[in-house]
């Protein structure tokens, strides 16, 4: 195995700024990040530079559970890269840290086994210097193409 895949056509990667750098390279730990506020305990995402509650600038990265359940999904049939023809799923996941705390991504599965509300699992997809934040069924029995 490389380190890299040499193969990977062009791909818009995330731009990485002091906010959101933590969430983009969490994933070389194993680790979903996400900031929260010191003071008052929010989660908040995207990052901001202060939070969006008590407005205090204690915001820091949290490693959370990486478990959540799709909000709501779209299934996109434009593919990112030649060769993968399959539709992929694009869904808003409300991580189980707080209500209404979504990340938006990928679900790794066949877009008929995708419903509202099922159990995912956070899966990290590493490309040069990100590590994308993807989704796994969880739990229930997946379809494995
Ligand atoms: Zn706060």
């Amino acid at each position: 195995m490389t380190a890299r895949s040499n193969s990977m056509p062009a791909r818009k990667l995330p731009l990485l700024t002091p906010e959101t750098e933590a969430f983009w390279t969490g994933g070389k730990n194993g680790e979903l990040l996400i900031q929260r506020c010191g003071t008052c305990g929010l989660y908040q995402h995207p990052p901001l530079p202060i939070c969006s509650a008590c407005r205090t600038e204690t915001v820091a990265s949290a490693a959370v559970s990486g478990k959540g359940k799709v909000k709501t999904f779209t299934i996109n049939h434009q593919p990112w890269m030649p060769g993968l023809d399959e539709p992929f799923v694009f869904a808003a996941v409300e991580l189980d840290e707080q209500a209404e705390l979504y990340i938006f991504s990928n679900i790794l599965a066949a877009p008929e086994a995708v419903t509202s509300g099922m159990r995912v699992k956070v899966s990290f997809e590493h490309l040069d210097d990100v590590w994308l934040p993807m989704f796994t069924p969880d739990g229930e029995a997946g379809d494995e193409a």
